[in-house]
């Protein structure tokens, strides 16, 4: 079996890094608050992964963490290995990371997996700095009192879902035992409790309840909760010329925003004056605020790239619509404006798809430089050089060393060769699109 598996943690290139001039207040991200993100993505024959995950710098947590993400993938890997249908089979990760009294990490693991049919799995590791050990509810919360948390939970799902409490799966999976109650996270405002898909409905199931709700029964106390903090300059886009007899090229960047990878290339835009346009997954936008806010300040567009980098023609419309209005909500916190354009991950729309992105545009590519399989600028650049032409949309990821090196030659060698870089609204407006291409 072909593996290739992609570690962009791993790939620094020093040529690179170091290149920014900026300095970009850290904006605090309420949803992973601890650690630094990693990304692992692989397109397979018969199927993709998409993986994010956090490093904390604690090895206890951290090799938890990689044997849980290790246990769920080899499964998928043995599940997946006589599917042949057409459509690709998938296994995505995506996580939150919360710190509480500057003591307890709390990482949420959400597994979503479709093979043959999908499912969503969630875990979650809390673990206690202090005793350098992991725990369960009983260490933050009175045991005695493990009815009247079962009864609060119970009392939430009958006022939300009223016609789905009366099964017996319900009373079995709201009945106060360790286990009903013991996925949770402990957030800096309020204790979050899990339930699977199958423990009390058929899907998964969240009860989120504030510290001074459950004051008699823990010593946890509410904290101040981080938010993004709104970036007022962000709107002030340079004015850029752009010369409508002249030919245009759109350059497109998606999976990202990284930081190793996304600010280099952004120097480069910066230097020549030119745009891009970055399909952001909702994940990393939250991940790299900052770089999202700078994206818009120089004059690039941001498009929308869905939050966890699902295929959207395997979802119902809902997911699919929570996928894209989760990331248009993430993207509009921290740059004020809402992306207009939606490029599918892998390219895979359906009707179903189509349906589900209201007023926005379905943005794929005719310049396809397969940068993830090449992993070399030079092969990358050549693909581009060998057969650009006015109106063209370049696919690249701005996640791997060799295409943001690729970007840095090919930013000058297209302008020299008389395209204009521009963003991908822009050629839409210009009217260089390549037909069919832009629904
Ligand atoms: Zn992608």
């Amino acid at each position: 079996m072909k593996k290739r598996m992609i570690v962009c943690g791993f790939l620094l290139c020093l040529i690179i890094s170091g290149c920014s001039s900026y300095t970009y207040e850290t904006t605090p991200n309420p949803q992973k608050e601890v650690g630094t993100q990693i990304s692992d993505l692989a397109y397979e024959d018969h199927y993709v992964i998409s993986i994010h995950y956090p490093k904390t710098e604690n090895e206890e947590l951290d090799s938890k963490i990689d044997e849980v993400i290790h246990m769920y993938q080899d499964q998928f890997l043995l599940d997946v290995l006589n599917y042949k249908e057409e459509r690709l089979a998938e296994f995505n990760v995506t996580y939150q990371s919360y710190m509480k009294n500057d003591r307890y990490i709390s990482i949420k693991l959400e597994f979503f997996q479709n093979i043959y049919q999908e499912k969503t799995m969630i875990e979650t590791l809390v673990y206690d700095t202090k005793n350098e050990e992991f725990i369960d509810l009983y260490d933050i919360y009175d045991k005695d009192e493990i009815a009247k948390l079962a009864d609060m939970a119970k009392a939430y799902f009958e006022n939300e879902f009223p016609n789905e409490c009366n099964s017996n799966q319900f009373k079995i999976g709201i009945s106060p035992t360790l286990d009903n109650f013991n996925t949770f996270v402990l957030r800096k405002d309020a204790f979050i409790l899990y339930f699977n898909e199958g423990n009390l409905f058929d899907r998964f199931a969240t009860f989120e309840i504030p510290y001074e709700k459950i004051a008699p029964y823990t010593d946890l106390k509410r904290e101040e909760r981080a938010t993004f903090v709104p970036y007022d300059q962000v709107l002030n886009e340079p004015v850029k010329l752009i010369d409508e007899s002249k030919p245009m090229v759109a350059l497109t960047f998606d999976d990202g925003p990284t930081k190793k990878y996304t600010p280099a290339i952004l120097d480069a835009l910066k230097e020549y004056n030119a745009s891009a346009t970055f399909f952001v997954l909702g994940t990393n936008a939250e991940n790299q605020p900052a770089i999202l806010q700078r994206m818009v300040l120089e004059g690039n567009e941001i498009g929308n790239h869905t939050y966890s980098h699902k295929q959207l023609t395997t979802l119902s419309k809902a997911k699919i619509e929570d996928e894209i209005e989760h990331t248009q909500e993430s993207i509009f916190d921290i740059t004020g404006k809402a992306p207009q354009m939606i490029r599918p991950p892998y390219g895979s729309k359906n009707d179903t798809v189509l349906n589900s992105i209201q007023d926005k545009k379905i943005v794929t590519w005719t310049i396809d430089t397969e940068d993830w399989r090449s992993k070399n600028a030079h092969t990358i650049v050549n693909k581009v050089l060998d057969q650009v032409k006015d109106g063209d949309i370049i696919l690249m990821h701005d996640m791997y060393a060799s295409s943001a090196e690729a970007a840095i030659i090919l930013i000058p060698e297209l302008q020299s060769r008389g395209f204009q870089l521009v963003t991908v609204s822009e050629l839409y407006q210009y009217g260089k699109n390549d037909a069919g291409k832009i629904l």
